[in-house]
């Protein structure tokens, strides 16, 4: 039956990681969401889902080893108890990779499935997550429709000089290796909303995004498209994180495999999950703890902070070269949502781009808040934007699902 404009249209948006599952449904007219949650530690000893509704937090054990297809039953009932599936008319599922076969969200089929199977060889471990979440939910909520959104999509726009490796053209041809980039969703998320709140219109307007979370991209957006992006085969590419190295001298593999006696397993354990925030300061991955102990003196904690900063910048100003011309620098994701620190780092190491950053305004923008954060003669902005992902989502699930 077709989705009439004056009905309630909740979606239930999925992001399954290889142990977790996060889930929210949202009203796709206004954003507002009716429920979220995470289900953690999926497949391991003590796996749970906490979740808030009505302002209430919950906490459900599940049963030893149980993984997403236990949680999304769990996640069922729960939705069934509170009546919530009376208004739901989509699922949106976020697909880390969609390969060069996707530039935009799809209505999930049997095509689509397998398209997102091939594109998974370049990102198992999350491709696995996602089709699990998917094959789940189908079975649960057989009758709905479902959509997925990918986090490469956005930057499917990039030319071929920013998009290939130089490296031998066929292994680009026979086997996809090319930079894919990663976080679409969200720099498309805050461009939008910056544009809106600059009063400019985003087809005119150059922009560089920084999605700062415990992954971190930056993204060259030039009139409302992706230009070039940070992240590249996989999330591994581009600006240090909290446990991700980011770029490395590739030379580096040969060292630890010869010298070292390396595995090809443990070098991509120490890239991903040993380096970074957590690999320089050997404290933590957390932005919060390392700023508090950088405040207390740790010389580590400095470093690693004053190393991410140090490489942000070299990348925003990097992608100057395809923008040439910059409204406003964007930060978004944890980081930076509410690290004044980081942003005021960042930003004194770009004023030659004609940014600058008012204290006050740089302080007061937290805690979800948005927000222009320099002052009113700079000639490039500097803008904090809390970014929505789940949104996106269910926008785009809503609007593909009243197409049919
Ligand atoms: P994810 O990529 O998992 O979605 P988030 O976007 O939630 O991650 O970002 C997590 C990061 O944000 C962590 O490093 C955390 O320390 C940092 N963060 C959250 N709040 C603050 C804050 N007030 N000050 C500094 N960093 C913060």
């Amino acid at each position: 039956m077709p989705i009439s404009a004056s009905q309630p249209q909740h979606v239930l948006v999925l992001n399954c990681g290889s142990s977790s599952l996060k889930f929210a449904i949202i009203n796709a007219l206004n954003g507002d969401e009716i429920i979220s949650g995470l289900a953690e530690r999926l497949g391991a000893k003590t796996p749970s889902i906490k979740y808030k509704f009505n302002n209430k937090k919950t906490l459900i054990e599940l049963a030893e080893n149980e993984a997403h297809a236990e949680a999304i039953n769990t996640l069922v009932s729960l939705i069934k108890e509170h009546h919530l599936d009376e208004h739901l008319i989509a699922v949106g599922h976020r697909v880390v990779h969609g390969g060069e076969h996707f530039t935009e969200s799809a209505l999930i089929n049997d095509d689509v499935i397998s398209a997102i199977k091939q594109a998974s060889s370049l990102a198992p471990l999350h491709g696995h997550a996602n089709l699990l979440g998917i094959t789940s939910a189908q079975a649960a909520f057989a009758g709905l429709p479902q959509i997925a959104v990918f986090d490469t999509a956005f930057h499917q726009s990039m030319n071929e000089v920013a998009y290939l490796y130089a490296l031998p053209y066929k292994l680009y041809t026979d086997y996809g290796v090319r930079r894919y980039g990663f976080h679409g969703t969200s720099h498309f998320y805050v461009a939008g909303q910056t544009a809106a709140l600059l009063n400019l219109d985003i087809n005119k307007s150059n922009f560089i995004s920084a999605h700062l979370g415990n992954g971190c991209s930056v993204c060259a957006i030039k009139n409302g498209q992706s230009v070039d992006t940070s992240m590249g085969l996989t999330p591994l590419e581009g600006l240090m994180m909290g446990t991700r190295s980011g770029d490395i001298d590739p030379g580096l593999f040969n060292f630890l495999t010869t010298q070292l006696d390396y595995s090809a397993q443990q070098i991509d354990d120490l890239l991903n999950q040993k380096s970074g925030l957590l690999g320089i300061s050997e404290l933590s991955n957390d932005c919060r703890t390392i700023e508090e102990a950088a405040i207390a003196g740790d010389k580590k904690a400095t470093l690693a902070l004053d190393m991410f900063c140090y490489r942000l910048a070299k990348q925003i100003a990097a992608f100057m070269v395809p923008l040439q011309r910059l409204d406003a620098i964007i930060f978004t994701g944890g980081i930076g949502e509410n690290s004044d620190i980081i942003r005021e780092k960042v930003i004194s190491q770009l004023l030659y781009l004609g940014v600058n950053c008012d204290k006050e305004a740089n302080l007061a923008a937290r805690f979800g808040s948005q927000g222009i954060i320099s002052s009113t003669s700079a000639h490039s902005k500097a803008v904090v934007m809390p970014t929505n992902e789940e949104w996106v989502i269910a926008n785009d699930a809503a609007r593909i699902a009243k197409e049919l």
